[in-house]
């Protein structure tokens, strides 16, 4: 009877709830609140909220965005979060089958890491910053990824973790030389280590080049939007490092020599624009 349901059926109907917890870190993580021991509350009124109240998307629909209670406004970010980490398992499901990836193992790490960056992603928007509370276990959870599913490959993305931390420290260093001041933040560097554990050697300068290529794409979304986007302004480079690791992840586990093809022709104007970028128009 197991065979009849689908592999992407358990995953996709886990992801609301996914969405309301990581909706509970992103708000309490930044704050050094506790995420797991405090009841979730209205935060208008700070009534502790109900079973049916805690029920992902659904209960902000049907309460129309406001408090039981109160009748404060409940925040869209709630119901965003939560309908964001739907997309990331039904992105990772679609992506498998289309790869004709058929390995249920790979698809639930493939919404872990996509789950856990969405959190990621989503503090460092808010907050400018990366909580090593999820860096470091992001580390550890790929190297495990990496054993789980070949061992051998294990040494390699021990590597690859190694080499993305002091590939993003060096680049600070040389900005900070270059600029007199700080650009990137280390927690920059323990994501793309954390990326780098996720996706080993051969597709990390890939990854960085997308990080850096989306990075700059915000910011000419933001100047484009109206907002003064200068030299000092703080932009997170979070987001675009999360997007280009799972973008990373999951191009990866197609075929490898169709990603290396990618990573020939993609890495040489990458890796310049990477640099241009970087020393030329990312704001401190
Ligand atoms: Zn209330």
């Amino acid at each position: 009877m197991l065979n009849a349901v689908p592999d992407w059926l358990p995953p996709v109907l886990a992801s609301p709830f996914v969405g309301s917890f990581l909706g509970v870190v992103v708000r309490r993580l930044p704050l050094e609140r506790p995420v797991v021991l405090d009841r979730s509350r209205c935060e208008g009124c700070g009534r502790v909220l109900g079973l049916r109240e805690l029920v992902p998307v659904l209960s902000y629909l049907v309460q129309r965005g406001r408090c039981r209670g109160c009748g404060a406004g409940i925040a869209a970010a709630h119901l965003q979060i939560e309908l964001a980490a739907v997309g990331v398992a039904v992105v990772a499901a679609a992506a498998g089958a289309v790869q004709g990836v058929d390995d249920p193992v790979r698809l639930w790490l493939s919404c872990g890491l996509g789950w856990a960056l969405l959190a990621l992603a989503w503090i460092d928007w808010d907050n400018l910053r990366l909580p090593d509370a999820l860096t470091l276990p992001l580390l550890a959870a790929g190297l495990g990824a990496a054993l789980l599913l070949d061992p051998g490959q294990a040494p390699e993305h021990a590597a690859a973790a190694a080499l993305g931390y002091l590939a993003f420290w060096l680049l600070a260093r040389s900005y900070r030389a270059l600029r007199g001041r700080d650009g990137l933040g280390g927690g920059d560097a323990k994501l793309l280590a954390a990326g780098g554990a996720w996706i080993g050697l051969e597709h990390l300068p890939l990854v960085a080049a997308g990080a850096a290529l989306l990075g700059l794409l915000l910011a000419a979304l933001q100047r484009w939007r109206g907002e003064a986007v200068g030299a000092t302004t703080a932009l997170p480079f979070g987001p675009g490092l999360c997007a280009a690791i799972w973008l990373g992840w999951l191009l990866g586990q197609a075929n490898a020599a169709a990603a290396a093809v990618i990573v020939g022709q993609v890495m040489p104007p990458g890796a310049l624009g990477f640099a241009g970028g970087m020393v030329l128009l990312w704001p401190a």
